[in-house]
């Protein structure tokens, strides 16, 4: 029997069009003998229409944009369900989605609460790894090396800057890294060279969140892994990113194609080992499901954490696909196996 696959794109969220390129990126390589598609596009006003089912890869970006016209409007429960109001029109539904709203655990939620199979993380993870306050602190739990932070509130900073200040200063040593705690994509992101700069940083990152993460900066090689699986979770290859701007900042991830990948990064066996099992100890802390890409900074052979991405860049010249593929795991087999880890893990739960 085909399983029904409800392809989740598009969002209220900045990555809108990444989402939008990965959709059309997942029609072109999923194999339409196994699966019948079913696209679902949210709008950036965060309306939900459902597409006519997907016989063929779709042409374009465009053709994924249907309008509320073309879709009879919907409310979400209205087409997850049939007309009975019971069962489920869909096997699996494989959100493609990033930012806020998309890899938050909000639509997660929504997800569990129809009781449908989906891809990727649950809840818990997702949550815990938009923030990174949270996933720092869980990462500290769990015993692994990473740069010391700083955090808080829009609230306390209006009241008490020069506290907050000084408390930056004492606890960490310049050049410092600011970041609203609940983004991606480098949004909102400044390095601070001094005072002056800091305190500039900190009003842009308060643009984004009320709360924000003040981290040491550190000079770095950046490398990732890609993790794939549920209870016994495998590590692929590492990747290195050389970004030619001085950090790796949304530009370099999206606009221009000067930022190098490297696969596999060239790093001692013994920094793979470490690298290993702290993508490993980091899936498990944060109860990961299904995919987690996890980006460290090395420094010589000390190997520090930096994040985890429970929805990574999947298109197919984003970092953890390519790593799969160097790891032996063509596009549409990880497309396959991300479909059979959803399924199972809903039946694990049941
Ligand atoms: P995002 O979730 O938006 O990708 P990151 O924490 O990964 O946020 O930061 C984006 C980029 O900023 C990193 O890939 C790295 O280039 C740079 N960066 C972030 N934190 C630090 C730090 N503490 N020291 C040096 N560079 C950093
Ligand atoms: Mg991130
Ligand atoms: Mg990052």
């Amino acid at each position: 029997m085909k399983k029904r696959i409800g392809l989740l794109y598009g969002g209220k969220s900045a990555e809108h069009e990444v989402s939008l390129i990965t959709a059309t990126a997942v029609t072109k390589a999923i194999d339409y003998k196994k699966y019948d598609v079913i696209p679902i596009y949210i709008t950036l006003d965060g309306e939900w229409c459902r597409g006519p089912q997907l016989t063929k890869p779709a042409e374009s970006v465009e053709e994924l944009k249907f309008t509320k016209k073309e879709s009879k409007p919907n409310y979400i429960l209205e087409f997850i369900l049939d007309e009975n109001q019971n069962q489920a029109k869909f096997d699996v539904i494989f959100p493609l989605l990033h930012g806020t709203y998309g890899e938050d655990g909000t639509v997660q939620g929504l997800l569990e609460l129809l009781n449908l199979p989906y891809v990727g993380n649950g809840v818990l993870s997702s949550a815990c790894g938009m923030d990174k306050v949270i996933m720092k602190q869980l990462f500290s739990v769990a015993g692994l090396n990473q740069v010391p932070f700083v955090y808080f509130i829009r609230y306390e900073w209006d009241r008490n800057k020069e506290a907050l200040l000084s408390k930056c200063e004492n606890e960490l040593a310049y050049p410092m890294f600011v970041k609203p705690a609940n983004l991606g994509s480098s949004v909102g992101i400044n390095k601070a060279s001094n005072r002056e700069e800091l305190e500039k940083a900190i009003n842009i990152a308060f643009k984004y969140d009320r709360k924000i993460i003040v981290e040491q900066g550190i000079e770095a090689r950046e490398i990732e892994m890609a993790v794939l699986g549920n209870n016994e979770p495998k590590v692929s290859v590492p990747g290195e990113i050389k970004p030619t701007t001085e950090f790796y900042d949304y530009e370099s991830k999206y606009k221009d194609n000067s930022t190098q990948l490297i696969i596999p990064a060239e790093i001692s066996p013994e920094v793979e080992e470490k690298m290993k099992d702290m993508a490993i100890r980091a899936f498990k802390i944060l109860d990961c499901a299904g995919l987690v890409r996890a980006d460290f900074f090395v420094r010589g052979d000390e190997v520090l954490i930096n994040e985890v991405n429970t929805m990574p860049g999947f298109t197919p010249f984003s970092m953890y696909p390519l790593l799969w593929q160097n790891s032996g795991l063509s596009y549409s087999e990880l497309i396959d196996r991300l479909i059979e880890l959803a399924i199972e893990r809903h039946e694990e739960k049941q």
